[in-house]
């Protein structure tokens, strides 16, 4: 059976967030299928690059989930009740769009599959990801080391499949359940025993300025651009993420890109670190 990467666009912000991501797969000589599930909201022209690429585009329903749970979960009620404290969501980013993720579950036609955020560039070929367990993904660490605690969902390794998939629904859709990092919160939940995978597998932009001795451009696989993200014009963070917003650059608009492992990792001074 074959395996796939999977990600998700629900709109053309992250279309171009996964023209990036597909550009940074392709690099990699991987043997997997690239998927990208995209809801209605985007229409067949948006995807056209993206399957001249090789992609299989596949459409999906948002999950069939009640008026009560989609309303708690509504941009503006999920921001009141649980604010973002440490970065910025963009205006394109809509929480409950995040859970048609789930859906992977239901590519039975793959052994194993690796999902990615629309907002990831994979550094070097990451296939061994396939022959890890269900559900493997990284640490949520970006600020400090409580954040080990926690997984982050923007990188994971699944086995699809109709019965988990099921199972999912009854488990997320309970009275007054209230998912506050939505899909993230949810899968840490559906699955406590997580296996870890390294930070390596989904170094989370923050950590160049939080943590710059935890930063390794020779070890690192795989860069998640969470909260701000690279396309966005003169974001909050931009100046301090600059080398990392230049080489998502360098990605979506396929040029050279240079040795990754001989990069200058970021100054672990405390003015470098501030900077
Ligand atoms: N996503 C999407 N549209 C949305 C919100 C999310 O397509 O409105 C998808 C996209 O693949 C994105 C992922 O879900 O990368 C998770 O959202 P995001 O990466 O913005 O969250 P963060 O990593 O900042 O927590
Ligand atoms: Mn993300």
């Amino acid at each position: 059976m074959k395996n796939a990467f999977v990600t998700l666009v629900t709109n053309a912000d992250y279309v171009m967030g996964a023209t990036a991501l597909v550009h940074s797969l392709r690099r990699t000589a991987t043997r997997a299928d690239i998927v990208i599930l995209h809801t209605h909201a985007v229409t067949a022209q948006q995807l056209e690059y993206l399957q001249s690429l090789g992609c299989r585009i596949i459409a999906v329903d948002h999950l069939p989930l009640s008026d009560d749970f989609n309303q708690r979960h509504a941009r503006k009620n999920l921001h009141g009740a649980a604010p973002f404290t440490k970065g910025r969501k963009p205006d394109f980013h809509t929480p409950l769009d995040n859970f048609c993720k789930l859906r992977l579950w239901q590519l039975t036609e793959y052994r194993t599959v690796v999902f990615l955020d629309a907002d990831i560039v994979v550094l070097k070929n990451i296939d061994k990801l396939f022959d890890y367990p269900e559900f493997s993904a990284a640490p949520n660490v970006y600020e400090s080391l409580a954040d080990f605690h926690r997984l982050n969902s923007g990188v994971f390794v699944a086995k699809p499949s109709t019965d988990t998939f099921e199972r999912m629904l009854e488990a997320l859709d309970q009275p007054d359940v209230f998912w506050r990092r939505t899909d993230q919160t949810f899968l840490e939940t559906f699955f406590p025993d997580w296996h870890g995978l390294p930070v390596t597998m989904n170094m989370l932009q923050y950590v160049w300025f939080n943590m710059p001795a935890l930063w390794d451009w020779k070890s690192a696989a795989i860069l998640h651009y969470q909260y701000e993200k690279p396309w966005e014009a003169d974001h909050p963070k931009a100046e301090r993420l600059r080398p990392l917003i230049d080489l998502w650059h360098a990605f979506h608009e396929n040029r050279d890109i240079p040795d990754i492992a001989g990069l200058p990792n970021p100054s672990t001074t405390s003015a470098g670190a501030i900077a």
